[in-house]
């Protein structure tokens, strides 16, 4: 039988200028964000994620640090 979650990988982005350091991003999902605790910022662990993920993420950040990456 079909499984009704479509998986879509994803390229995203990160530009932590605005971060504010919540810690969201990665609480939301550890699998994706990192924090770095020399330059007390969020990285990517990985550049590609399930689009639904990465939208929850966009959602969760209230500095605008986290896009989606256009089909490329
Ligand atoms: S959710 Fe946004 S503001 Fe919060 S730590 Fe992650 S990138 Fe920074």
């Amino acid at each position: 039988m079909n499984n009704t979650k479509t998986t879509q990988l994803r390229e995203v982005s990160l530009e932590p200028m605005a971060c504010n350091g919540c810690r969201g991003c990665i609480e939301l999902n550890p699998d994706i964000f990192g924090w770095d605790d020399l330059s007390d910022r969020p990285f990517l662990i990985t550049d590609k994620a399930d689009e639904e993920d990465i939208r929850d993420a966009m959602t969760c950040c209230p500095g605008d640090c986290i896009s989606l990456q256009s089909e490329g």
